[in-house]
C-alpha cells in the first residue's frame, strides 16, 4: 500500500512551494494536479505520471467523487501519490472530500500546506491583513456555491471581518457589490483587485467596493481574490497613477 500527500503547490510562482512539497514531488510516482499548477513544480515530479484533474469554475472540470477513487486506486498500487492543489490544500480546495474517501479506504495520507492567495495577495501589495488597532478580524469567504449546495451568508462574514478576502468573485463582482451596499457596507470602502498573484502576468486593481463591477471589467480572467478593508486606504491611495496604465491596457486589448 502507498501513500497519499495532499500538497499544496502555493499560489503560482513556482518558488513559493514549501521544501517538503518539493522533496515529496521529487519521490512521486503518480500526480493528479489543478489546471493552475505552475509547469516548473510538475517538472518536479520527473518521475510521476502526471494527470490533470483540474478545475477552473465555469469550464469542464473532473468529478470530484472521480478524482476521489482514482485516488484511492492509485494509492493501493503505488508507493507516492501526490493530489496537487493551487495554493493552499484546506482553503476551498475540496480537500476534506479527498480526506474523508482515503480514510474510509484506509489509506495512509498526509497534508502539506501551501501559501494560500490571500497571503500572496497581502504579500504583494505590502499590506498586512491585519493591524494593531485597527484589524483583529479577518474573514476568507466565498460567495460562489457549487450547484444544489447549500448557500451560506458570505455577507455577513464580510459585514462583521475588519478585513475580508473573498475567493472566486471576480466573475461575481457585480452582485457582490451590490449586496454588500445593500447591508450597509460603506460604498467607499477600499478594495483590491489582486489577479494572478505572484506570477509575471499579475495585475493589480485598486478603488472602493463601488468601483468592484468597473474593476472586474479590468482584470483579465485570471485568478482572483478580492480584499476588502480599511487596512487597504493607502494601497487605495495611488489608485489614479496605477489605474491609467491598466486602462490603456484593457483599452488596447478592447
Ligand atoms: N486552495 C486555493 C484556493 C482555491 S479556489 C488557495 O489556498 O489559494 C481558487 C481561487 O483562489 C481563485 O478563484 C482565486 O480567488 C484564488 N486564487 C488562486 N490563485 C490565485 C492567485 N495567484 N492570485 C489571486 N487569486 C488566486
Amino acid at each position: 500500500m502507498g501513500k497519499a500527500y495532499l500538497v499544496g503547490a502555493g499560489p503560482g510562482a513556482p518558488d513559493l512551494l514549501t521544501v517538503r512539497a518539493a522533496q515529496i514531488l521529487t519521490r512521486a510516482d503518480m500526480v493528479f494536479h489543478d489546471a493552475l499548477v505552475h509547469p516548473q513544480t510538475l517538472a518536479l515530479a520527473a518521475r510521476a505520471r502526471k494527470i490533470l484533474v483540474g478545475k477552473r469554475s465555469g469550464r469542464h472540470s473532473t468529478a470530484q467523487s472521480f478524482i476521489n477513487k482514482r485516488l484511492v486506486d492509485a494509492a493501493r498500487k503505488h508507493g507516492v501519490v501526490v493530489r496537487l492543489k493551487g495554493g493552499d490544500p484546506m482553503l476551498f480546495g475540496r480537500a476534506q472530500e479527498e480526506i474523508d474517501a482515503l480514510r474510509k479506504a484506509g489509506i495512509d495520507f498526509e497534508i502539506v500546506p501551501g501559501v494560500t492567495a490571500a497571503t500572496a495577495a497581502s504579500a504583494e501589495l505590502g499590506v498586512s491583513l491585519t493591524r494593531r488597532g485597527l484589524a483583529r478580524h479577518v474573514a476568507f469567504v466565498t460567495p460562489r456555491a457549487g450547484r444544489g449546495e447549500r448557500r451560506n451568508d458570505w455577507a455577513a462574514s464580510v459585514l462583521a471581518a475588519d478585513t475580508a478576502v473573498i475567493y472566486m468573485g471576480a466573475g461575481l463582482a457585480e452582485g457582490i457589490s451590490a449586496e454588500l451596499v445593500a447591508r450597509g457596507k460603506a460604498k467607499a470602502t477600499p478594495l483590491v483587485l489582486v489577479e494572478s498573484a505572484t506570477l509575471p502576468e499579475r495585475r493589480i486593481l485598486r478603488g472602493t467596493l463601488a468601483d468592484l463591477p468597473t474593476l472586474a471589467l479590468q482584470a483579465g480572467g485570471g485568478p482572483a481574490v478580492l480584499l476588502l478593508g480599511e487596512v487597504l486606504r493607502d494601497a487605495i491611495a495611488d489608485r489614479a497613477a496605477v489605474a491609467i496604465p491598466e486602462i490603456q491596457a484593457y483599452l488596447r486589448r478592447a
